[in-house]
């Protein structure tokens, strides 16, 4: 499809998708202008195959969303910060949600060798230096994939730790319970797994621990280390 097409496509797409919404439920969209109250604070990748709303089943309204390339959370960056800042005090969140990925394109840059070129190498510099400090255990992962599967899982780890470090999000675990969960995307089998960093750690669930959003047509279920989601009406 040439390229004007493809914008096209994506018009007509969106205006099938506004009637189709409409025809569904005449209050959706009414509903939706009036404001907005999401329990998620996504935190992801740029990539064009984890969009956050799509592939956790919810609908416009339930997440409020940053993602920049390979879903680095550095301290300083004004752009991510000013995002927890606007979720987390007035949106009021319960849930923060850094999410990284199978196959990042990121990832594989920070594990390679070569220059990416022109801002790209200064943008991937976090993922660099979490590579040269687990470059024994990293250059033991024999397996392409699997090694940038790890550098990823590595990354979220690393980010978690930057928002636990957070001052607003520090004050909103201590005030109101806000939670920070650090999850992996995989793009071969569409399913979400939970890496247990974050306010709760791996294996401190069971059937108590059970945290359920729902959104208008989804519902998320965090049990202890996994997230699940069930379709609702
Ligand atoms: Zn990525």
């Amino acid at each position: 499809m040439a390229e004007q097409d493809t914008f096209l496509y994506a018009l007509s797409s969106n205006n099938a998708w506004a009637g189709y919404k409409s025809h569904q439920n005449p209050e959706f969209f009414p509903k939706l202008a009036s404001g907005q109250s999401p329990k998620i604070l996504w935190l992801g990748c740029s990539d064009s195959r984890c969009p956050e709303t799509t592939i956790l089943g919810m609908q416009p309204g339930d997440v409020f969303v940053h993602r920049n390339i390979a879903n680095i959370v550095s301290p300083t960056d004004i752009n991510t910060s000013a995002v927890i800042e606007f979720a987390v005090v007035y949106l009021k969140v319960k849930h923060v949600v850094l999410c990284g990925h199978t196959g990042c394109g990121g990832a594989a840059a920070a594990l390679s060798n070569q220059r990416v070129g022109g801002v790209l190498d200064t943008w991937i510099t976090p993922l660099k230096a979490i590579r040269n400090a687990n470059r024994q255990e990293l250059d033991a992962i024999r397996d392409d994939k699997a090694r940038a599967v790890r550098i990823a899982e590595l990354n979220v780890q690393k980010g978690i730790e930057v928002l636990m470090a957070n001052v607003t999000i520090q004050e909103a675990v201590e005030e109101r319970g806000l939670d920070v969960h650090g999850v992996l995307f995989d793009i071969g089998t569409g399913r979400i797994r939970d890496l247990g960093f974050g306010t709760r750690k791996q294996g401190a669930g069971g059937a108590s621990a059970d945290e359920v959003v729902r959104g208008r047509h989804a519902t998320l279920v965090f049990r202890g280390g996994n997230a699940s989601m069930k379709i609702t009406r």
